[in-house]
């Protein structure tokens, strides 16, 4: 492997503006770098579906078919602001010029070191197993590259998707998924010094609807939170409108399906007993998935963490990631750390030494 070319390429991918929606050069490039490399490339052009003008990008190295394929996944988006980005190293640590500008290690740092082991590979005429890069777009802005993606150019049934904190070693074997829930309560307007009583106060309803939820930390697995609770009028008639945005998450299929029901049947009856009338949709934005180490995605990762000399953590996830995806596609799938640290913030940043170890992991993993 060769460190200094890495780091060069992470370099140049993080100056590649990529923000989420806006992925077509950093698309263009990755596909043109990995056609470069002899990889078999293919692409499905599904932006347009979430107003994005990037395309997800796919490669194949063949390797030995006797083996199991595995995929390899990574982001090519990034978070908003993450335009002209300026990278420097210090310390053994790469930063972003300024904080007002975000580092993009999420994700930059996984598809520079699936580069890296791939080119590695290919110099060294390693014998590999059967390889598929899945590079997505949209991710940062909902899973939506992933959401969109052809399932039927990956052929793999594991995956692992370079794309969480914590250094090499960690293993997210369960994320989140995700419920979004929109309320409309409407009550009835009157005057409120005159007759009140003719009304019927939508925020009242609202506000004993979501008094009755359970939210925040409903339980280990489970969470749940209002974002909106909008309502605006004169103080002298009674309430008739009010808009409550939510989502709850867990890591647990049936504990979500449960909790998803128990926060609209709290709405329901306090506008039942208020006399307003309720609309709400819900969508499911992604399952969760959970996995043990038995299984052989978690083995796989294990022995090769091993031998390079990185202990393995299991940790759950607050989030989801395109793994939530794969493994709703029958892929086994887990989410791995890969060194960046307080992604999503200006302070992102991440060690180089942990940018080597996961071009290093990715040898291991495709390795016949
Ligand atoms: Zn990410």
């Amino acid at each position: 492997m060769n460190e200094k070319r890495l780091l060069d390429t992470f370099l140049e991918y993080v100056q590649i503006n990529s923000e989420t929606r806006n992925e077509k050069e950093m698309c263009e490039r990755v596909k043109k770098d990995l056609e470069d490399l002899g990889l078999r490339v293919d692409v499905d052009m599904i932006g347009d579906k979430f107003g994005s003008n990037g395309f997800n990008v796919y490669g194949y190295l063949d390797g030995d078919p006797s083996l199991e394929p595995i995929i390899l996944s990574a982001h090519l988006d990034t978070v908003v602001p993450g335009y002209a980005i300026k990278p420097y190293v210090k310390d053994g640590r790469i930063y972003s010029e300024t904080d007002t500008m975000i580092l993009a290690s999420d994700d930059k740092a996984g598809v520079s070191a699936i580069m890296e082991a791939v080119r590695t590979a290919l110099e060294q005429n390693m014998k590999t197993r059967p390889v598929e890069i899945f590079f997505s777009v949209g991710e940062e802005c909902g899973l939506h590259g992933a959401k969109n993606a052809d399932y039927s150019k990956l052929k793999g049934k594991m995956a692992v998707v370079f794309d969480m904190g914590g250094d090499i070693g960690t293993t997210c074997y369960t994320c989140p998924g995700q419920v979004n829930f929109e309320f409309e309560v409407f009550g009835k307007p009157a005057h409120a010094g005159i007759e009140p009583e003719a009304g019927v106060s939508a925020i009242m309803a609202a506000a004993e609807g979501v008094s009755n939820m359970k939210l925040l930390r409903v339980d280990e697995e489970t969470t749940a939170n209002i974002g909106t609770f909008k309502a605006e009028g004169p103080t002298n008639i009674v309430s008739n409108y009010v808009k409550v945005i939510a989502e709850a998450r867990s890591t647990d299929l049936a504990k979500l399906e449960k909790q998803e029901k128990e926060m609209i049947q709290a709405m329901e009856d306090a506008c039942r007993r208020h006399g307003a009338e309720l609309k709400y949709t819900t969508a499911r934005s992604y399952n969760p998935y959970k996995l043990t180490p038995e299984d052989k995605i978690c083995s796989l990762l294990e022995k090769c963490y091993h031998t390079l000399g990185c202990e393995t953590h299991y940790v759950r996830s607050g989030g989801g990631c395109d793994s939530n995806i794969h493994n709703e596609h029958g892929i086994q799938s887990v989410g791995i750390g890969i060194g960046m640290c307080k992604a999503h913030t200006g302070q992102e940043n991440i060690a180089v030494e942990q940018l080597n170890k996961t071009a290093l992991l990715v040898l291991e993993l495709i390795r016949a």
